[in-house]
């Protein structure tokens, strides 16, 4: 089995940034690289989750290589909520990939496990590929609860409904909240330590293959000079990406690096 049997996902997280015209450029600068249209017959997918204003024109711009998705759905279809956004809405332009459960949802927006699961469920049941994030802070890392924060979070985040979708539809992606947006990324051992922890949750609850099918990304200070080591952790199969992603050239740099290691396998 290669390194990289789950292939490797590069996601571009913007957060609450980039306009219209920033998401048009940006899109402008990435298609007109030669590595672009090799992505479509590699192993690296490559994927941007811009504010809920940029989605129509990110989608409208991508081109064939690259994929969009939102930063956040609700688990309703539609109906008095306020500042949310349904799949419906999402499907009719396109799009199928949702992040759920970033950290600063949860720190800001008042989301919980049972939110996250709320939001997940409905999108793998609506057709969406989700990247559920889970991580954490600063406190309980050091006070020695970091497996048990992952574990509840997995727990609790992840239901039995969702086990059809453990063949790579749903991904997961670790980050640890000291380390994004702090210029801080954990270490190759730290990060691998806890995939392997992810994993282990996903074999002992749902068995060998729902593991083995599930992607574990990395979050938290990725940037081009550090992604390669990363990569090359076993269990690491790819990254979500704030910061280095908002620059056209630091995410072509990332999927350029995503690409190599991809070949060498
Ligand atoms: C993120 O937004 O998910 C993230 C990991 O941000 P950064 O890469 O800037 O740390």
């Amino acid at each position: 089995m290669n390194q990289h049997s789950r292939g490797i996902i590069v996601a571009g997280n913007w957060k609450m940034n980039q306009t219209n015209a920033d998401t048009s450029s940006f899109l402008r600068t990435v298609n007109e690289h030669p590595l672009i249209p090799t992505l479509q017959s590699s192993p690296v997918t490559s994927l941007i989750f811009p504010s809920f204003l940029s989605l129509m024109t990110a989608q409208n711009e991508k081109g064939s290589s690259l994929e969009i998705g939102s930063q956040n759905t609700h688990w309703e279809d539609h109906g008095a909520f306020t500042g949310e956004v349904s799949t419906t809405a999402l499907k009719e332009i396109g799009i199928h990939w949702s992040l759920t459960g970033h950290s600063e949802r949860r720190q800001y927006f008042g989301e919980t496990n049972q939110s996250v699961q709320n939001r997940t469920l409905h999108l793998l049941k609506n057709g969406f590929r989700v990247i559920l994030c889970v991580g954490e802070t600063q406190k309980e890392r050091e006070s020695g609860q970091t497996k048990t924060v992952l574990e509840n979070q997995m727990n609790e985040c992840i239901s039995e409904s969702m086990i059809p979708y453990l063949n790579g539809t749903l991904v997961i992606a670790y980050e640890p909240v000291w380390a994004i947006g702090t210029g801080l990324t954990a270490s190759p051992r730290q990060a691998e330590e806890a995939h392997q922890l992810l994993r282990k949750n996903l074999w002992d609850r749902f068995g060998i293959e729902a593991s083995g099918r599930t992607s574990i990304l990395y979050g938290g200070s990725v940037k081009p000079e550090n992604f390669e080591e990363l990569l090359e952790c076993p269990n690491i199969d790819g990254g979500l990406v704030g910061g280095a992603s908002l620059s056209a050239h630091s995410f072509l740099s990332l999927l350029e690096t995503a690409a190599r290691v991809a070949e060498k396998d």
